[in-house]
C-alpha cells in the first residue's frame, strides 16, 4: 500500500529510530510492500527516487528499502566510513523533492544489515551508492540532508 511520506519539519523525522526485534520480524512482510509501493508511487510522479527509509513513511523502525537494479531490504544497519575521503554532492530527498541540498559524503562506507530472510550482510560501497546510503542511514538517526548543509547557500531549489 502506498503511504504518505512525511515531509521536511514534520517532527516524526526528527526522531531516533529503533532496531527491529525478532518477535517484530513478521511484520516486516507488510512494511516492505509499502516501502516498495511508496518508492514507486514517487518514482512515477518524480521520476526519482533509488531508496526510502521507513521513518519517512512514519514507521520509526531501522529498515531501509532500496531498490535499483533488484529489490533490497536491509534490517538494522550498521554503517562503517572508510577512510577519510570525502565527496561533494547535491542531496535531494523525498521528504522535500523540490531541495537539493550541497553536502559532504564519506566516498566509501561499508554497510552490514540482516537481509529479509534473517541472514546477515555486508557491502562496501562506493560513491554514489555510498552517498545514498549515508542518506538513508541518516533517516533512521532522525537526521535530514538539510541539516548538513554548511551553509543556507547550499540549500538550492529544484525546478519541478
Ligand atoms: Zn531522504
Amino acid at each position: 500500500m502506498q503511504r504518505e511520506i512525511l515531509l521536511l519539519g514534520d517532527e516524526r523525522l526528527y526522531e531516533m529510530s529503533v532496531p527491529v526485534t525478532s518477535s517484530e520480524w513478521s511484520t516486516l512482510e507488510a512494511l516492505e510492500n509499502d516501502l516498495h509501493d511508496t518508492l514507486m508511487g514517487f518514482r512515477e510522479r518524480y521520476g526519482v527516487g533509488r531508496a526510502i527509509a521507513a521513518p519517512q513513511i512514519g514507521v520509526k523502525k531501522r529498515v531501509i528499502y532500496m531498490y535499483i537494479d533488484q529489490p533490497i531490504l536491509m534490517v538494522n544497519p550498521k554503517l562503517t566510513f572508510l577512510g577519510e575521503d570525502k565527496i561533494e554532492v547535491l542531496d535531494d530527498c523525498m521528504s522535500f523533492p523540490y531541495l537539493l541540498v550541497r553536502l559532504e559524503r564519506y566516498k566509501k562506507c561499508q554497510l552490514s544489515y540482516i537481509d529479509r530472510e534473517g541472514n546477515e550482510q555486508s557491502i562496501l560501497l562506493e560513491d554514489d551508492l555510498s552517498e545514498l546510503i549515508q542518506h538513508e542511514y541518516d533517516h533512521l538517526d532522525g537526521i535530514l540532508a538539510t541539516m548538513r548543509a554548511k551553509h543556507i547557500k547550499d540549500l538550492v531549489h529544484k525546478r519541478p
